[in-house]
This record gives C-alpha cells, structure tokens and sequence, in this order.
C-alpha cells in the first residue's frame, strides 16, 4: 500500500515524500480513509506506530477548505503533555508544509499572551493540553462553536493523568455536530466508555495485540537492596554495551537523585520529569534525541509516547507501580526489528508488583544473577489500617493476585558478556527530528530560570497548576523525603 492510495491531496502528498516515508504504516493505512471519509475513528495502536501522522495527514486534507475566523479554531487536539503537544505540532509544520495552515500550541509554561495574540488571529488548527484549554475556555476567550474536528489523542495517558474531568468539560463546549477521533496505545474499558460518550458510530481500528512485549526485547532482573541499586545499576551500565538508555523511575524525586549520582561518576547523563521547566524538558529531550547525552534518567509520565530515538537499553530503577508501565518502558528499546535489553532492579519490597508484571506478559523474568546482591530481609506485612483508608486498602489487596512465584536462586546463568554488537546500527535509524520552533515561545530568560516558580506554575493559570498536580508518578502513599526542598535538587545539567 501507498501513500498515494489513502486518497490524500498532491500537496500533502508531496510533504510526506520530503519527510521519507516509504509507506504508511498500519494505523495510517486504516485511519487515513476513514478520516478522509469524515467518521469517527477510534484508533488503538502501540506507542511509535505513527498514530500522529494518521490523524494530522488527513486533517490538512480537511482544512484546505475553508478559512478560520477570529477566536474560532476549526479543529482541536487534546493532548496529556506539553511535549506530546509539540510533537503534534511540529508533525503539522512538516506535513502540511505546501498548505497555509495557522496553528496555535496552548500549553502550560508558555506565555498565555503569546498564545492569545495568535488565537485572536483565528487558527486552522488548535493543539493543547487540557487544564491550559479549559483556562482559556472559562475566561471565555476562545470559542470552540466552530471546531469541526476534535482529537482526543493518547487517551489512555489522558485517563491515567485525570485529565477525563477536563476533557469532558471541554468537549460540551464543542459543537455536536463535528468528527471525532481518539487515539490511544491501550484499549482500556474507560477509554470505549469515552469513546461511546464523545463519538458517534466509531469506526474502530486496531493494529496489534493492546499488550505484547516485543519479542525483540531481551528482559533481565537484577536483585538488589535499596542502598545498593545505585550502584547495582552503574556496574549494569558499565558492563553492558549501551549505545543509548532510558532509565525509569517512580519517582520525581529518584530521578533527580539519579541524575546528581550519575553526573558525580561521570556518566552522560540528562532528566526528564514533570517538575522541570519547559526549557531545561526541551533541552533535556533534544540532547538524548541528538546524541549528545547517552542516558536519560524519566518519569514515567515525563517519556510516555514521546518520539525518542530507539534506544539500545533500558533500565527500570524501580519496579513500576502500574503493570502497563512496564510494558511501555521496556517498548522503548527492541524497535524496528532491532533486538533490546531491558533490565530490571528488584528488591524484596517488589515481588508483587513483579508477579502481576510477569502475570501480565505471561513468562517469569529470567534473573541476571551475576549483578544481583544481597537483597534487604522482607518488610514485615502492614499491619491493618483502620478507618477513612480501608477500602482502598482492600481493593488493592484484591487486585494483586496472590501466589508468588517462588524464585528460585539460580547460579549465575553465565550470563553472556557485554559485547554484544547488535546495535551498532541503530544511529542510523534514529529519527532525524529537529526540534521546530513552537508557535510561542517564552522568553529565553525562563529556560534557564526558576524552576520553583516554574513548577508552582505561578505565573499559569489554575489550569496549569491542575496539568501539573497530574504530572506526577502514579498514585501511592507519601513517602520520607517527598516533600524534599527545590533547593536541594540539583540543576538539569547536559554534559
Ligand atoms: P505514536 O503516536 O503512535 O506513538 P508517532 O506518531 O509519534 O507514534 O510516530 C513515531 C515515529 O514514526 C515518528 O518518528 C514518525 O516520524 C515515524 N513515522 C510515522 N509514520 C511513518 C511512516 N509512514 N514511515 C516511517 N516512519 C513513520
Ligand atoms: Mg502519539
């Protein structure tokens, strides 16, 4: 199949053939007809299928008729993060390049100003995170009566981040006659709940199992105890051949931890979490994309869906809360055909969460034995908690399922050496993308500025603050050193 047999008009035709693209990729193969057609689409395929492409492609083909009027965008994206906003953006700058398209980025730790005096403008195409686009909506500075398209993209992140209140807010706002198209990487009940609340007569299309780890990703764990995992981790990275890795932690705070840690030995190192400035994400994000640092220490939240060069490793610091998470970790490497590693630190508070991973993609991690020390002794069951929490505390009993595998200490499985070549190649594939211009941009000054007051969102609105508070790991209980002071977390440094 070929571009050229979706139906898509000469000029974006043409755009597609600048940017490389041989074929469409399945999703955009299926999509791209349908949207074309005008339904509804409701799009279900992994991370780093090309799902962007299949709903902003079509789109330029829509919006080649017609002109926008002041404060009146005629199709809106939603989308759960700043960067997967920009990302989005930068997809209609490059495909609808042969087009006079205006577009405008609403998202939080822009200037809102900037971002106004564009919109009054009126845009073609309207991209924003939903707590910035509710702000604008209920200061009534934007009307959304003539959107004709709405995109609901990565709605899974949108369920997981509680952005679902906006969204729906957001949409009654929306005309009812209009074409709706939903995006996402997991087919969760919530998300066809969505889907029959805000789509009429859907066309579904799904390409892949929800959740298949790939076979081209090699999974290890290493067992270690708390004090040790940093160190644990190094000798991993030390040992292995890493052209390029992802390290995920739960945690904000971990995240800048690691990244201190690693800067001290001397490692390439860059961070990724929602508590940065928008300056230093960017920075962070294009020098891992570029090259220029060889290990990106993310949250999850921070990297979910984002368009990262293939990675030849990942690292998973921690075990991860959410089962899924792990799944869309260890995607980032293994891609393309291409084989990945992918390792993983456990401790002895982790075996459950480890069982309900391996539950899910039904095999037992081999363990990595010759990394492995001596684990911490086993906490000691809570003990029962009384009053306000117990039902909370119950459900999650009852959705850990209960036997655990006994694993058993298996001598180190002569684990293979290091020099394992195969990613030599993978440079080459890593995706060309230079960082466009977002449509506003802030002053340079706030790149490099304060992240406290950055992070506190002062000078966002509400809206801001509430993108914010969802950006951080999944739910859980508070832990010691949460409430750690800015001041005693290092600067983002790219060395
Ligand atoms: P998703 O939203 O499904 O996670 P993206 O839209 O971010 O995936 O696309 C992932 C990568 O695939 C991007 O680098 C994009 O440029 C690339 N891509 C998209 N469509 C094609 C295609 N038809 N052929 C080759 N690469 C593609
Ligand atoms: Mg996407």
């Amino acid at each position: 199949m070929k571009f050229s047999d979706l139906g898509l008009n000469e000029n974006t035709l043409k755009a597609v053939a600048d940017v490389g693209y041989a074929e469409p990729t399945p999703i955009q193969e299926k999509a791209i007809p349908e949207i074309l057609k005008r339904n509804d689409v409701m799009g279900i395929a992994q991370t780093g299928t090309g799902k962007t492409a299949a709903f902003t492609l079509p789109m330029i083909d829509i919006l080649a008729n017609g002109r926008a009027k002041a404060l009146m965008p005629r199709t809106l994206i939603l989308s759960p993060t700043r960067e997967l906003a920009t990302q989005i953006a930068e997809c209609f700058q490059k495909y609808g390049k042969y087009q006079k398209l205006s577009m405008a980025l609403l998202i939080g730790g822009e200037s809102m100003v900037e971002q106004q005096k564009i919109l009054s403008r009126g845009v073609d195409v309207l991209i924003a995170t939903p707590g910035r686009m509710l702000d604008l909506c209920e200061r009534g500075r934007i009307l959304l009566r003539d959107v004709r398209v709405f995109v609901l993209d990565e709605a899974d992140r949108m369920l997981d981040m509680g952005f679902i209140p906006d969204v729906e807010k957001i949409a009654s706002k929306l005309p009812a006659v209009r074409q709706t198209l939903l995006f996402s990487a997991t087919m969760l009940p919530e998300i066809k709940a969505l889907a029959k609340k805000f789509m009429k007569f859907p066309v579904e299309i799904r390409v892949d199992p929800p959740m298949s780890t790939a076979d081209t990703v090699e999974q290890f764990i290493v067992k270690t105890n708390e004090r040790g995992k940093r160190e644990v981790l190094r000798n991993l990275i030390r040992a292995e051949d890493v052209k390029n890795a992802m390290i995920f932690c739960n945690r904000k705070k971990d995240v800048e931890i690691l990244l201190k840690s690693f800067t001290k030995h001397k490692f390439s190192v860059a961070a990724l979490h929602g508590d940065m400035a928008q300056g230093e994400r960017t920075d962070a994000l294009n020098a891992f994309r570029d090259g220029r640092v060889r290990l990106l220490v993310c949250s999850d939240v921070a990297a979910r869906g984002l368009d990262l060069p293939d990675v030849s490793h990942v690292f998973n610091f921690d075990v991860p809360v959410n089962p899924e998470d792990y799944i869309h970790r260890i995607g980032r490497t293994g891609r393309a055909g291409k084989t990945g590693r992918a390792f993983m630190l456990v401790t002895s508070r982790d075996f459950k969460a480890l069982a309900v991973i391996e539950k899910m993609i039904g095999k037992q991690i081999e363990e990595m034995s010759r990394f492995s020390v001596e684990m911490d002794p086993e906490p000691e069951p809570k003990p029962k908690r009384r009053g306000g929490r117990g039902g909370e505390a119950r459900a999650k009993r009852a959705e850990t399922p209960k036997p655990e595998p006994k694993r058993t200490e298996k001598p180190a499985k002569a684990a293979k050496p290091a020099g394992k070549t195969d990613e030599q190649a993978a440079k080459a594939d890593a995706p060309a993308l230079k960082t466009a211009k977002p449509a506003a941009k802030k002053p340079a000054e706030a790149a490099n500025g304060n992240r406290r007051r950055d992070a506190r969102g002062a000078k966002n609105g509400d809206g801001a603050r509430r993108e914010k508070r969802a950006e951080t790991a999944p739910r859980r209980q508070k832990a010691f050193g949460d409430a750690m002071p800015a001041f005693m977390m290092n600067e983002v440094k790219i060395s």
